[in-house]
């Protein structure tokens, strides 16, 4: 699949089995950049390329897509939790070759959450969702995939928010603005 919403942030996507979950976190605006949920025209044209021809979401589908992606937002940050428990539709399906399948159900919103719910088992069962991090500078929050060995990486980027001149250029920004 293609990852619009994150690589407009310059930034290697996750593993395709994490991809999708990452790529609804990173519609989410920062800095310049416009939150692809904003409205059903834009949440369309992202949909149209990571899930083509699968779904298609009305004003209220897109606002419950909005509320499901600050909750897998705060799961991901570190001393928050998601506000509401989630139901969605799946089905598990035993193929003829033996092999279970986990198939996404629903339509609308619930079909996109019930797809990205289907990545975060997979990643919790394979111990890859904890790669997924929220950036550590608040003024940002994208979401990256960590690939340090020890997965102790914090930053989306050492350049723009791990590089402590930045930082500090940051807060004295925010300061004049603020008072
Ligand atoms: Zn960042």
């Amino acid at each position: 699949m293609t990852s619009p919403a994150t690589t407009r942030y310059t930034l290697d996507p996750a593993p395709d089995a994490l991809a999708l979950a990452q790529d609804l976190l990173n519609t989410t605006g920062v800095g310049t950049q416009p939150d692809l949920l904003a409205d059903v025209p834009s949440a369309t044209g992202w949909l149209a390329q990571v899930l083509p021809d699968e779904v298609q979401l009305s004003a209220t589908d897109l606002e419950d897509l909005r509320a499901f992606r600050a909750d897998l937002h705060d799961l991901i940050t570190p001393g928050t939790s998601a506000t509401s428990v989630r139901h969605t539709a799946a089905e598990l399906v035993l193929g003829a070759d033996g092999v279970v399948e986990l198939r996404p159900g629903g339509g609308g919103a619930e079909y996109v959450i019930s797809r990205v719910l289907a990545e975060v088992l997979a990643g919790q069962q394979g111990d890859t969702w904890r790669r997924l991090k929220a950036c550590k500078n608040e003024r940002c929050r994208v979401v990256f995939y960590d690939r340090s060995r020890n997965n102790s990486g914090v930053w989306h980027s050492l350049k723009t928010c791990g590089n402590p001149a930045n930082l500090r250029a940051f807060r004295a920004r925010n300061k004049e603005v603020s008072g």
